[in-house]
């Protein structure tokens, strides 16, 4: 970190604010310019708030050189993070298609969609039980029994089961879930974080709606914090002025995180285009940008889903689609 310091900064002000740096074990190289003094931060400056620094009346600047994330950093960690789902690896060059449902509806549904997902080369089910609904109005979930259905589509399958878990309370419900959901819309659940980086299932962390990746990388954080370092990421498409889709997928999240970061990257084109004609497309897209996976919705009969049916992609589409990502997979990795 460099901190540029104004023109004759009160010294006692100064001189508190050194032994504040050096008492977090970081140190000090100083160096005078013609007009700038400046003061190099060296050591692990993850733990200094930048804007309280820059607040300080003798401070002109500051400026970090390493990134605020120390465990999700590919600086830290040159090799890909490869996570095992039961089995199933995700990330170092394996590209994993996830599907499902939207939400979990009945027992039949969710087996009826497992098993022709798994046909199509899907490794992992995805469906909803607790769900995040904008409308308090809307269908809410079958919560505790959504998550029975799903582990009896993960035992006539034997798919690992991805569900998302919206408040710690609902934790005893996934013992036997593989992969733990957090949502978009808790992205910057902290505390909700700090408490699924106590648990050792892996996680699928969605990036937020506005979201910037260093953000997303910082909730990656406060996950592996607490000792948890099996983190997907996930783009799912962000907030912009268009409104023809739902959100607008962000393609390039996937080089720039895989870059930034040592942790797999795979991309939900279902509620990024929230629209089925666009899934294959974006699949397609982010497919070649590189990432690791995807997470697809697939329903048996969209008109009658209870969530998310416009952007649900029947089992024959998803098998047509499937094939075509292998394809573009091999091409850009030949
Ligand atoms: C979902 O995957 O069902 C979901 C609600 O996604 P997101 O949190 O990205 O909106
Ligand atoms: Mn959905």
């Amino acid at each position: 970190m460099i901190v540029i310091l104004k023109e004759n900064p009160d010294l006692k002000q100064l001189e508190s604010f050194k032994s504040w740096v050096t008492e977090k074990g970081i140190s000090i190289h100083e160096s005078q310019g013609t007009t700038e003094r400046i003061l190099g931060l060296v050591g692990d400056t993850t733990q200094i708030d930048i804007d309280l620094i820059s607040a300080l009346d003798i401070v002109a600047d500051v400026r970090r050189i390493q990134e605020p994330y120390k465990n999700a950093n590919r600086k830290f960690h040159p090799n890909d993070s490869i996570i095992d789902v039961n089995g199933v690896k995700i990330g170092g060059g394996n590209m994993t298609l996830i599907a499902g449902p939207c939400s979990v509806e009945s027992r039949e549904q969710v087996c009826e969609i497992a098993e022709a997902v798994k046909k199509s080369g899907a490794t992992l089910l995805r469906g909803g039980a607790f769900k995040p609904r904008t409308s308090p109005y809307s269908f809410q979930g079958l919560r505790a029994e959504g998550i029975e259905f799903l582990l009896e589509a993960k035992k006539a399958t034997g798919l690992p089961i991805v569900t998302e878990i919206m408040d710690i309370s609902q934790l005893d419900c996934f013992t036997d879930v593989d992969v733990i959901q957090i949502g978009a819309r808790n992205m910057q659940n902290f505390e909700l974080l700090r408490q699924i980086g106590r648990t050792n299932k892996p996680i699928l962390l969605k990036r937020g709606l506005s979201a910037t990746y260093e953000e997303l990388l910082m909730s990656a954080e406060y996950i592996m914090a607490e000792g948890n370092n099996q983190v997907i990421l996930c783009e799912r498409g962000i907030r912009t002025f268009e409104t023809y889709t739902r959100n607008t997928m962000d393609v390039a999240a996937v080089p720039a995180l895989k870059k930034l970061s040592h942790l797999p990257v795979i991309v939900d084109p279902s509620h990024s285009g929230g629209r089925y004609d666009l899934v294959e497309p974006l699949s397609l897209a982010a497919t070649a940008a590189g990432c690791d996976g995807l997470i697809i919705e697939v329903h048996n009969d969209p008109e009658h889903a209870l969530c998310d049916g416009p952007q649900s992609l029947r089992p024959e589409a998803f098998d047509a689609l499937a094939k075509k990502v292998s394809r573009v997979h091999a091409a850009v990795n030949a």
